[in-house]
């Protein structure tokens, strides 16, 4: 597991914002798990990365029910939920997970996607979702870490100038109050 990098929000429109900036850089074939407790803005991270990938955000509703939805962009964009799944790895095995993860024609973003276990493939990206409520009393704060396994160098490289943003890089140290 390699860290991309690491971006700070302050409010759901900049973590859609760097979601589509995300969702640029997606290629056919990958897999994302969104990992981060209810409420953190896994959904509202996955409207912007399905903007990003030329899919319609409008569409994007929690498949919290449904498990999973699909939505057609510049590529075809799973968007699952496993939150309320009982026995994700068995009932992932029982609808064919690999239409999702192993499909080289689309894309996956899995929220609670650390519940598919060893289903999940062997490259893919996480997304940690992070509240930053430490000496705040500010809700609108959220750290965005990105992770990488199995992807090359270039990939990487790739991704952290794309999603660099005036907001990553506060002055070392110093909390803004
Ligand atoms: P999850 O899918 O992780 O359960 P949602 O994306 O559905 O969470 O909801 C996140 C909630 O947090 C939304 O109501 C959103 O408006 C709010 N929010 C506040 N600040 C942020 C932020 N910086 N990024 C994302 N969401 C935020
Ligand atoms: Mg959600």
């Amino acid at each position: 597991m390699t860290l991309v990098t690491r971006v700070t929000t302050s409010g759901p429109e900049e973590t859609a914002a760097l979601g589509a900036l995300f969702g640029k850089c997606l290629e056919p074939g990958d897999v994302v798990a969104l990992i981060g407790d209810l409420g953190a803005g896994k959904t509202v991270f996955a409207r912007g990365v399905a903007r990003g990938l030329g899919c319609d955000p409008r569409d994007v509703q929690s498949p919290t029910f449904t498990l999973v939805r699909e939505y057609q962009g510049r590529v075809r964009l799973y968007h699952l939920d496993l939150y309320r799944l009982d026995d994700p790895e068995e009932e992932l095995l029982a609808i064919g997970y690999e239409e999702f993860f192993d499909s080289p024609t689309s894309v996956a973003l899995v929220e609670w996607g650390e519940r598919a276990g060893t289903l999940l493939p062997s490259a893919h990206f996480e997304v940690c979702i992070e509240k930053e409520t430490l000496g705040s009393c500010d809700d609108s704060k959220r750290l965005l870490i990105f992770k990488a396994v199995g992807q090359t160098e270039e990939r990487l490289t790739e991704l952290r100038a794309a999603l660099k943003s005036p907001e990553e890089t506060p002055a070392k140290g110093g909390r803004a109050r």
